[in-house]
């Protein structure tokens, strides 16, 4: 008898395809296996910068994203109320008709009546270009509900923010101090770090109220108190100030602590001194006279006076050796004992001064002084949301920044180094534009950074030139706008009425909304003639999530395996610290439905409007689709969205005319493109002349752009002085004294607002996202349901045994603006002041095509229940927003609540109706 043969590695394809993962922010490069055409299996790309092949949960469940039942089929038309989910299929060509006859009006009218709003959004560099080009100033990303604390605050401080934009030198960092960081985001790009730290025996500390995730392997976690993570950075900062543990070099040569601050009173108090050329003056050492700050030679004095003024130096001592940031002032507080801060302070200055490091490198600084090596202070940070979504959030990122800076452990080797574009000044950053006119585009993009009263986004009476009421008086750095406010001022004609929301991939109506279900009524209110309040409501996604059955019309996306896409040097790329890049995604398969990539609708809805860059002169589309708009627009002559392989004969990096073979080029290098930076430019990159000619050469930048890190807020203390009744532009009255605390010059901290609550709300709650869930997106994914289906409340050990709860138990958990009712598990590794639970893992019933008795919409919740986009009343006539007065960023970390046992049972609360299928049962692609 012959034994049967069995083919026991049978070939998983016949092609692969290279692309980029879509599921977050590390943009992964991925090889798409297909057989007969059809997507057999993903893995990572070995060869790609980001990941070098390592794939996530989520990137390797790819290919069940591209099956889901949940994904839309083609364009619908709301035929019944909204809300009902009756809907019918219309074609294409109606679908943007329909668009268009409800935009052109507005845009020839009043552009400012079409808010146009997106989430998950990876090509902000196109969609904010569009909203230009119609000329609303109403549009912005998600980012003022997600970290735009976090990338503010670096911004303005050191050119450059945590998050993707820079890394720590995985492989010289001795000590990595890691506050508040989700799994969801940069995971493949830290878990690979994390191996290397722990490979080499480096040490990792994790600073968060929860031990989950990174912080399950850190080698020692400290449990701090929610939304005091800044006054522990600022007693550290006490510590090494006391100490005389300050990189004094790095302080004088690279920021601006040596910089003269005006003392006289007036209008120009605490802003910097400056010469008759308007430059900043330090006092040089070798005269002892003041000197421009970027003179030829000049070695600033940190120590200097000068005609009665000091130092910043000087006036940071003053601040940071004040015994209110003793660690045994904070410790109570912050629920971290203070021998351990002490600890950690004495940590970090150990392993940054004793264990210096060295590479032989020389390098040229911008005031022409050579160096002949390179100085490294081997400890680096790194921080996510959990120190952003707070209403102390800016201040709390600006104090961590400032702590690397006096360790000078920023942009040297060992520390945390910043990746291409960036570093860049807040200076090399526009300014808001806003001021809306019939048929006309705004002159410059409608996202900037402020600087000064005079750039905020007001109209000549005063009142708010934004719906959300970004860059106002309120919160003047909103940098990514408030996305969470949109549909509440809309609801509330405040600042004005608007006739038209467009929203992008944002879940408003569930997940992407504080007060969900206060949202779901405004989007369904109607006014006294019947009408509703949100006249129209266009969305655009993928799949049927809970907005779907809230919108009008429904602009279907593709998946991203089936689309181009562009992650861009303009936008956010997938640089490393020693290398420029970016990469595309092309369809390796063709759409089997009558969807179409997102960004491509955008550019034909542009074409139909005729809004410029978008057509010809005889008024023809300028752009087929968006891979001919990727390939083909100039953002400035000669700099388009991708730096690789520009010029006709594609020779060209960085600068070059456009080249019809781009693409191509592309897709054989596997979708992306590397531009090194060259070796005596890769640290110290602002004040690197090496780095700043590189820099320029590849079309970041067209000058180059030295700078010093401002550890003194020049743009902060001009709000102050309006605050304090200097200038022409000043805040109403009672925002004044908001302004002038929030907006110290210095980090400062402060309680989280809210705190008066905490007597009657003693827990604080918060919300985690799993680095196997990308937002919502997870919960259609057949696989990624079964790693986390489920979401339970944790509960610290003190909690669960105060009020006696038991396995299988729901609680009661209520907040000053609303109540739901959970499932609760005991977790130990947490603060005992703080209940928390899995984002996003809550649906709507039937929402996303899953059954309506799944666990995720039965027993699975949400805490955005029990937050509102408004404080509780205070009783002075105000009702105060729940955000970060400086950016305006929700402060969804500052939810507090009470609990009580409630017992068995089998379902959560609340529980609304299940939302009607909009998609067909089954689904899954041919
Ligand atoms: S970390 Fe995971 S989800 Fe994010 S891009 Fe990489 S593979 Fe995709």
């Amino acid at each position: 008898m012959t034994e049967p043969h069995v083919a026991l590695s049978p070939a998983v394809s016949d092609e692969v395809r290279q692309t980029t993962c879509y599921m977050c922010a590390c943009r992964c490069g991925i090889n798409v296996h297909l057989r007969a055409g059809r997507v057999s299996y993903i893995e990572g790309n070995r060869d790609h910068p980001v990941n070098k092949g390592v794939l996530c949960a989520k990137g390797a469940s790819g290919i069940m994203q591209i099956t889901a039942p949940s994904r839309l089929q083609h364009p619908l038309k709301r035929v019944g109320p909204r809300g009902s989910g009756a809907f019918e299929p219309i074609s294409w060509d109606e679908a943007l008709s329909l668009a268009v006859a409800w935009m052109q009006p507005l845009r020839e009218t009043a552009p400012e009546k079409l808010a146009f709003f997106t989430g998950r959004d990876q090509s902000q560099s196109l969609t904010g270009w569009w909203a230009q080009a119609f000329g609303t100033p109403n549009y912005a990303a998600h980012g003022g509900f997600c970290s735009v604390n976090m990338a503010a605050a670096g911004i303005y401080t050191i050119g450059g923010a945590f998050w993707e934009f820079g890394q720590p030198d995985w492989d010289r960092t001795k000590l990595f101090v890691l506050f508040g960081v989700a799994e969801d985001h940069d995971s493949n790009p830290i878990k690979i770090g994390l191996g290397k730290l722990k490979a080499r025996g480096a040490r990792v500390v994790g600073v968060n109220p929860i031990r989950t995730g990174y912080n399950a392997i850190a080698d020692d976690w400290y449990g701090i108190t929610p939304g005091t993570d800044g006054l522990m950075i600022l007693s550290l900062i006490h510590c090494l100030f006391a100490a005389g543990k300050l990189d004094l070099a790095y302080l004088a040569r690279f920021t601006n602590a040596p910089l003269l601050v005006n003392a006289a009173d007036g209008p120009e108090k605490g802003l910097l001194l400056r010469n008759a050329e308007g430059q900043p003056i330090v006092i040089d050492r070798r005269s002892g006279a003041p000197a421009p700050w970027d003179g030829a030679g000049v070695e600033p004095d940190l120590g200097a006076t000068w005609q009665g003024c000091r130092t910043v130096f000087q006036h940071m001592a003053e601040r940071y050796l004040a015994p209110e940031y003793a660690p045994e002032a904070v410790a109570a507080r912050c629920g971290i004992s203070a021998p351990r801060i002490r600890a950690l302070a004495a940590e970090l200055a150990r392993v940054a001064f004793d264990e210096a490091i060295e590479i032989a490198e020389p390098w040229t600084d911008f005031r022409g002084i050579r160096h002949q090596k390179m100085t490294g202070r081997p400890v680096s940070f790194h921080a996510m949301r959990g120190i952003s979504a707070h209403s102390n959030g800016f201040q709390t990122a600006r104090a961590l920044h400032l702590l690397q800076i006096i360790l000078g452990s920023v942009e040297v080797p060992g520390g945390y180094r910043l990746k291409p574009p960036y570093p860049k000044p807040v200076e090399a950053h526009g300014v808001p534009h806003f001021a809306a006119h019939p048929g006309t585009p705004l002159p410059g993009p409608v996202l900037g950074y402020v600087r000064e009263p005079a750039h905020l986004a007001l109209k000549p009476d005063g009142t708010p030139a934004r719906i959300d009421k970004a860059f106002t008086w309120e919160n003047p750095f909103s940098a990514h706008g408030l996305m969470h406010m949109v549909i509440s001022n809309a609801h509330a004609g405040d600042p004005y009425p608007i006739d038209t929301l467009f929203l992008y991939m944002a879940n408003m109506a569930w997940n992407s909304s504080m007060n969900t279900g206060r949202v779901m009524e405004m989007l369904t209110d109607t006014r006294a003639d019947g009408e509703y309040v949100i006249p129209h409501i266009i969305y655009s996604d993928a799949y049927a999530s809970e907005m779907v059955a809230y919108a009008d019309l429904i602009l279907p996306d593709t998946t991203y395996l089936e689309r181009h896409d562009c992650i861009s040097l303009l936008d956010r790329p997938i640089s490393e610290p020693d290398a420029a890049g970016d990469s595309i995604r092309w369809p390796v398969i063709e759409p089997d439905r009558e969807v179409r990539g997102f960004q491509s609708v955008l550019l034909d809805l542009g074409a139909r409007l005729g809004l410029p860059g978008m057509v010809n002169d005889a008024g023809s589309p300028k752009f087929s689709d968006y891979a001919d708009y990727i390939v083909h627009h100039q953002r400035r002559p000669g700099v388009g969205p991708l730096i690789g392989w520009r010029g006709a004969d594609g020779a060209q990096e960085g600068r070059g005319d456009p080249n019809p073979a781009q693409l191509a080029r592309y897709i054989e290098n596997g979708g992306f493109y590397q531009a090194h930076v060259p070796a005596e430019a890769v640290f110290y990159k602002p004040w690197n002349a090496a780095y700043q000619a590189w820099a320029v050469k590849t079309g970041f930048q067209d000058t180059p752009q030295p700078y010093l890190f401002n550890i003194w807020s020049e743009p902060m203390r001009r709000f102050q002085l309006a605050a304090e009744g200097h200038g022409p532009a000043q805040p109403p009255e009672h925002l004044r004294a908001q302004v002038a605390e929030a907006m110290d010059p210095l980090p400062i901290w402060y309680p989280p607002f809210g705190e008066e609550t905490a007597t009657a709300y003693p827990l604080h709650a918060l919300t985690q996202r799993p680095m196997d869930m990308y937002h919502s997106w997870g919960a259609q994914n057949a696989w990624l349901r079964q790693i986390r289906g489920r979401n339970f409340l944790y509960l610290p050990t003190k909690v669960w045994a105060k009020h006696g709860f038991a396995a299988g138990d729901y609680a009661r958990v209520t907040s000053p603006s609303g109540e739901i009712v959970v499932p609760v598990a005991h977790m130990a590794a947490l603060n005992e002041h703080t209940v928390w639970t899995w984002n996003a893992i809550g649906k709507r019933r039937a929402a996303w095509a899953l059954d309506a008795d799944a666990h995720e919409a039965k027993e699975g919740f949400l805490l955005n229940h029990l937050i509102s986009e408004l404080l509780p009343a205070k009783g002075d006539g105000h009702r105060w927003s729940n955000s970060d007065p400086v950016t305006g960023q929700a402060a969804w970390f500052d939810l507090r609540v009470k609990i009580e046992r409630v017992g068995p049972r089998d379902h959560a609360e609340p529980a609304f109706a299940p939302i009607p299928r909009v998609v067909p049962k089954g689904g899954a692609r041919a």
